[in-house]
């Protein structure tokens, strides 16, 4: 039976939501904001920031402007520079979450290991991994999509003499300064740890399976003079995050994206290959980082130095095969020894787990594992047929890219508030009808093939199938999608 939304409202649901990373702050905010008290985080680790804690690499930044990373709600006047630093992103979520009053609703080291629907109850049984139990009406899950490493499987790597660690997993015991260091991997992290490592180390071998497009883009600091006019006057950071140049830019990279052969993208393939052309003097090395497939295909790297530092005498990029790891170093397959005292893998994440392995369990006993057999998908990137009250945050077939996934974030946000609107009102079950969701898929399946994902090259954006996992339309349909839900796409239960 469908509910209307004028009954009274309900103001006992209680909602758990997991992961105190961006999208879990988000979701705690906006309910206090909205005058709910009935609401807690669990959070795994030991502190907020998601991605932010995990990754502590040595030239960790955000290739997005600083000031369109931030909430909406939160501008942050104090950004040290265009592209903010990593630990400074994490003390930003940590002074908004203290701000906003959210951090006393955070419980830390409280992994989540089940989450199960209870039908008659119409309320979800929560485990944790102490033991402990909890009941929610709403389960937000918020668990992030890049957190799980992917540590390759490369013969001998126990071996190795020196250290050896994913980059998501830092060692801070790693001697580096004077050190030989090998990092495997040339995705975003890849490139940030050499660009960082390279003035620090003796020798710094970039084992490159795949060359990459390096997008030139601007770098600066702010000065204590730009901070104070931030704070001074608000309005110049919003000229910044609401520029029209910065939206146009996005709205184009997002064209692109979604028309590979169009005129979008072979700009955005003449900015990348020109930076190649011009930035890369030695012939040889050139060829080695020339990409054989098209611009942001895999994630764009956006780089204002990492020509520079890989042309340096001290780095080396290889481009064989590795064979094996031996306690010396690495071996290629042409029997070349790298001899290395510190090997970093930046090989990237188990991009399908999401909430996993945490065991969800749907109406009827259905297994998120089972419901994502094939692939991880959720009907516009949120819910699940089966799994009433049930919203994901950065979930599957979400926008992927260049852009701020806060921006994604706070959207989806607005698109699950109307629908707990429906729960606050007296519904007792929201869930997308099994019809709705297998229609999007479909036409997301078919819309993504087309995508640049799915152009022919290799990244997590893939599925195991080898279909692009996103968002494959423009970022304005991903707007106009998230002002309203199609609440006929709904099985609303009272
Ligand atoms: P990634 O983009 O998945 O890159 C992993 C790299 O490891 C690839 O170069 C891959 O090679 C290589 N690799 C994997 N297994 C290997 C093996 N067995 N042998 C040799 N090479 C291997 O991972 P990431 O760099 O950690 O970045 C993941 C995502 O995090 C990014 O796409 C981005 O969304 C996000 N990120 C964002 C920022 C930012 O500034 N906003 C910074 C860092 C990360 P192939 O390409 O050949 O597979």
């Amino acid at each position: 039976m469908e509910s209307s939304n004028t009954t009274a409202r309900n103001a006992n649901l209680r909602y758990v939501i997991i992961g105190a990373g961006m999208a879990g702050l988000l979701a705690a905010i906006k309910l206090k904001e909205r005058g709910e008290t009935n609401f807690i985080v669990y959070e795994k680790g030991d502190s907020i920031g998601g991605t932010w804690r995990e990754n502590r690499y040595p030239g960790l930044t955000c290739d997005v402007p600083a000031h369109a990373y931030t909430y909406s709600f939160a501008p942050n006047p104090d950004w040290s520079a265009f592209y903010a630093p990593g630990p400074e992103i994490k003390a930003y979520f940590e002074k908004v979450a203290n701000d906003f009053g959210v951090m006393n609703s955070i419980r830390f080291n409280r992994e989540v290991t089940g989450c199960r629907f209870d039908d008659a109850a119409n309320r979800w049984d929560i485990t944790l991994v102490d033991g402990t139990t909890d009941t929610a009406d709403v389960v937000i899950a918020a668990s992030g999509v890049l957190h799980h490493p992917n540590v390759p499987d490369i013969a001998g790597l126990e071996s190795f003499a020196g250290k050896a660690f994913h980059s998501a997993r830092w060692d801070d015991t790693a001697e580096l300064d004077g050190a030989r260091v090998g990092v495997v991997g040339t995705g975003s992290t890849g490139v940030q740890i050499v660009t960082a490592l390279q003035p620090r180390t003796a020798h710094l071998v970039h084992f490159q399976r795949s060359p990459q497009w390096i997008m030139p883009v601007p770098f600066f600091e702010y000065s204590e003079e730009d901070r104070a006019a931030f704070r001074a006057n608000p309005s110049l950071i919003d000229q910044i995050r609401y520029s029209e140049e910065y939206w146009e830019n996005i709205y184009r990279f997002n064209r692109a994206l979604v028309d590979p052969h169009g005129p979008d993208m072979q700009a955005i393939q003449n900015v990348v290959l020109n930076n190649l052309e011009t930035s890369v003097k030695d012939p040889v090395l050139r060829e080695k980082l020339r990409p054989n497939y098209i611009a942001a295909c895999k994630r764009l790297i956006y780089s204002w130095c990492y020509y520079d530092h890989v042309q340096q005498p001290n780095v080396t990029v290889e481009t064989g095969r590795i064979d094996h790891i031996e306690p010396a170093g690495v071996r290629m397959q042409d029997g070349t020894l790298h001899e290395l005292d510190v090997l970093v893998l930046a090989t990237g994440f188990k991009a399908d787990r999401f909430i996993r392995p945490t065991v969800v369990t749907g109406r009827g006993g259905v297994s998120l594992d089972d419901a994502w057999s094939v692939r991880p998908s959720a009907y516009y990137a949120m819910t699940i047929p089966d799994f009433p009250n049930f919203f994901m945050l950065n979930g599957p077939t979400g926008p992927v890219g260049n852009f701020s996934l806060i921006d994604i974030a706070e959207r989806q946000w607005g698109y699950i508030e109307q629908l707990l609107e429906h729960l606050r009102h007296g519904a007792k079950q929201v869930a997308p009808k099994k019809e709705a969701f297998l229609d999007y898929e479909e036409r997301r399946i078919e819309a993504a093939k087309k995508t640049v994902f799915g152009s022919g090259c290799t990244s997590w954006y893939l599925d195991a199938e080898g279909v692009p996992a996103s968002w494959p339309w423009s970022y304005e349909a991903f707007a106009e999608a998230m002002s309203k839900p199609k609440f006929e796409d709904y099985t609303i239960l009272s």
